[in-house]
């Protein structure tokens, strides 16, 4: 029976492949191609060492859209629960809470075959615009900590951040912040994985799922790593890891014995990423996804702005906030209109923008009465922004003053 990691039991990952079924005996190559590789100089690859020492978070909201539901109806709490497609209409399980996953549901299957093993089973359709709020909030809060967010859904992300100076530069503390904002801000929990790359992280993220986290440090990947099943690695689905634990490797530790030229033969260029991986060599960088637009703030109230005058008292400090942030980005120079956005406590929303490209609050409090103006209804929520140019053609230096 091959070493394996005991999952921890709100694993999301698919079923790792062969477990339990252990194939044994290396595959063999045959002598010419050994006579190959010993005459072959292995290539080296000198990754930037930048890439190797960096501090990469994976956030991720439990059961993200259960979590929502249960907290807008905590009488949903306790209870096993899925959002998701009628089983009537052949609907799928999008997720489902842990009360769920006790009884076998998972996402992705089958709404019918859930209920089968949950009769009992609460399914919701899908709220997509509460939860693309919600979503939102979590970036923003992601964003607080560092530019270089690239969200893999809308509750998960990854976060360098290398370069954050919040929390004495602490990848943990930041985490922790994180997860405990997302907490009093969004009304759910998060769990996170710290490591110095991204995959790595991602499983590191679900060790101690839910509300939890967990830092791989540097000089403990090697490690951690080497116990992981090959179907951890990224990449490597269901059929993939089948093949490789048939060709005997169960383990990355395993897979460490094999060549890359072996690995090549088998997996063709894909090899060569498996040799890093088992290794724990991930370089892929984190990409903010889409070219930044525009940088905002925004905040949704737990009591609603009664009036225009509460609007007011409200706008500096979101100023302030989108002062920071703008510094963050680096986009002083490159301010090309403002905007204020409004949503009013019946979910309608309206945006007022102008051009300008100093950050003034006389100019964002008339548009906040032009946009108050339109509905003139209590305001769940306000926020602030600025477009930012493509090009930097505006130079115009000593504008930007948060004070203002
Ligand atoms: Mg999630």
């Amino acid at each position: 029976m091959p070493k394996q990691l005991e999952a921890p039991p709100a694993l999301e990952f698919n079923r790792i492949a062969g477990n339990g079924n252990a194939a044994t005996g290396a595959a063999q190559l045959p002598a010419a191609a050994l006579e190959l590789a010993a005459a072959m100089p292995m290539p080296t690859v000198t990754p930037d060492p930048s890439l190797l020492d960096r501090k990469i978070i994976h956030c991720d909201c439990d059961c993200f859209y259960a979590a929502v539901e249960m907290r807008d109806d905590p009488s949903l709490q306790g209870k096993p629960l899925a959002v998701g497609g009628r089983a009537d209409r052949r609907g799928v399980v999008a997720t489902c809470n842990y009360e769920a996953r006790r009884y076998g549901v998972h996402s992705a299957m089958s709404t019918a075959q859930a209920q089968k093993r949950c009769p009992q089973l609460i399914v919701l359709p899908p709220a997509m615009e509460k939860y693309r709020i919600a979503s939102r909030q979590i970036l923003s809060i992601y964003r607080d900590y560092t530019e270089l967010v690239e969200p893999l859904s809308l509750d998960e992300a990854y976060l360098d951040v290398s370069a954050t100076p919040q929390c004495n530069g602490s990848a943990t503390l930041i985490a922790q912040e994180i997860r405990r904002r997302i907490a009093d801000t969004v009304g759910i929990t998060a769990s996170a994985g710290i490591a110095p790359n991204k995959f790595v992280a991602k499983i590191a993220s679900d060790w101690n799922k839910p509300d939890g986290q967990m830092v791989v440090r540097p000089h403990e990947v090697d490690a951690f790593v080497a116990a992981l099943p090959v179907g951890k690695l990224h990449g490597v689905g269901r059929v993939t890891a089948a093949r490789l634990n048939k060709l005997g490797a169960q383990t990355c530790a395993d897979l460490r014995g094999w060549s890359l030229l072996h690995l090549q033969q088998h997996f063709g260029k894909f090899g060569e990423r498996l040799h890093g991986l088992c290794r724990g060599i991930d370089l892929r960088e984190v990409c903010p996804s889409r070219e930044r637009k525009s940088v905002s703030v925004e905040e949704t109230y737990v009591t609603d702005l009664p009036d225009l005058q509460a609007c007011r008292q409200a706008l500096p400090e979101l100023l302030v906030r989108l002062a920071e942030r703008i510094a963050r980005a680096k986009a002083q120079d490159s301010i090309g209109k403002l905007f204020i956005k409004i949503r009013f406590d019946d979910f309608q929303r309206t945006t007022v923008e102008c051009s300008g490209s100093v950050l003034d609050q006389e100019t964002f409090s008339q548009l906040l009465e032009t946009g108050y103006g339109r509905r003139r209804r209590p305001v769940r929520l306000l926020g602030a922004g600025v477009g930012v140019a493509e090009a930097r053609e505006q130079q115009q230096s000593g504008l930007f003053d948060p004070q203002n």
